[in-house]
């Protein structure tokens, strides 16, 4: 990662200290990280595709370990923050090569991680459990081109980009399948709903959680949709990059503080800026020129904090209104996440860190 993203100035600590340190609980566990290493990277990277995603911005280029430990212990100074960690799931990505590295992670740091499988995946790898992995982490942009048929990757179904063998496999050991939902309607989507419905009746013990809450970056994503949803069982959302307060109040109302897991994005999460809802369409807002962005005009006093911390704000926002109690934000930042994590690992002292 470029050291100019793993700086804080005075007003992210204050920020922190007003905003944060009393909110937070001691022990924060992140459930949405990328990580990996620029040799992983089989080709370079093209404008077009830093535009379709901002984990590819040349501002990142990778996110180790020690990037982790840097910013997290920067970002919360005082907290214990722990991830599940996870490759990045792009066609540039030797998946391989970034697999093993999240199995080294995962050992050194004794968390656990999520395995990105290639749409088509017929083997699960023996050593699956003993390198860590408790689920899988699939995503649509992995699907091949010839599977496309020139439609956008955003417009699959599902199924394209999970094979069967992972969702026999997730529901024979209760796995988590961290789903990051396709198509423009994102929950409004009849084939969305009908495909996520079939998992959870089909494949019963898997531990599906929504990634950015179905992709739900403004109130009208879910307003109406997240009726959809509420009634399945074994399902959760992660809060990964959304900063809209409603959103989130409306998750914990309708989910419940059980069902909703922090999750931060990290890499992206680090950059200045926030996501915004214009006329109920997301754009990212930073205080740099983006590919994939709207800038901001940047003036000594208006400098942006981190998304990461606009999604710590919102998460407040709505638990404040909510009236949350301290165990219930303790649900949303550390309990739901190793709760679920135990029912996988037995909770063995040995393999965890906290
Ligand atoms: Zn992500």
């Amino acid at each position: 990662m470029e050291k100019k993203l793993l700086s804080s100035n005075k007003k992210d600590i204050a920020v922190y200290r007003e905003e944060f340190e009393e909110f937070l609980p001691e022990r924060i566990f992140d459930f949405h990280i990328h990580t990996w290493k620029k040799e992983f990277l089989k080709y370079p990277v093209t404008f077009k595709r830093i535009k379709q995603n901002p984990l590819l911005d040349k501002d990142i280029v990778d996110f180790s370990v020690v990037d982790f430990d840097l910013i997290t212990q920067r970002l919360f100074p005082v907290n214990k923050y722990y991830g599940l960690f996870f490759g990045l799931p792009l066609k540039e990505v030797d998946l391989k090569k970034n697999n093993d590295y999240v199995a080294e992670i995962c050992r050194k740091k004794r968390s656990y991680g999520l395995y990105v499988p290639d749409p088509d995946l017929k083997e699960i790898p023996i050593d699956f459990f003993k390198n860590k992995f408790i689920g899988f982490k699939p995503y649509l942009d992995l699907v091949p081109s010839d599977i496309l048929e020139g439609s956008s990757s955003l417009e699959v179904s599902i199924f394209n980009f999970i094979s069967k063998k992972v969702l026999e496999y997730s529901d024979k050991y209760g796995l988590i399948l961290l789903l990051h939902i396709p198509r423009k309607g994102r929950l409004g989507d009849k084939k969305n709903i009908e495909e996520i419905t079939t998992i959870n009746q089909e494949y019963p013990n898997i531990k599906l959680i929504l990634a950015h809450a179905g992709r739900s970056y403004c109130y009208k994503d879910i307003d109406d949709h997240i009726k959809n949803i509420v009634d399945l069982k074994n399902l959760y959302i992660d809060t990964a990059m959304i900063n809209d307060s409603s959103v989130i109040r409306l998750l914990l109302e309708k989910l419940g503080p059980q069902r909703v897991i922090y999750g931060s994005d990290l890499p992206v999460s680090a950059f200045r800026g926030k996501n915004i809802d214009l006329d109920n369409k997301h754009y990212f807002v930073t205080d740099t020129k983006k590919l994939w962005s709207l800038p901001i005009k940047k003036t000594e006093s208006s400098g942006l904090t981190f998304f990461i911390y606009e999604t710590i704000r919102a998460i407040k926002s709505a638990a404040t209104e909510l009236a949350l109690n301290k165990k219930e934000v303790e649900s949303v930042f550390f309990l739901n996440a190793v709760k679920l994590i135990d029912k996988i690992t037995g909770s063995r002292q040995e393999d965890r860190s906290w």
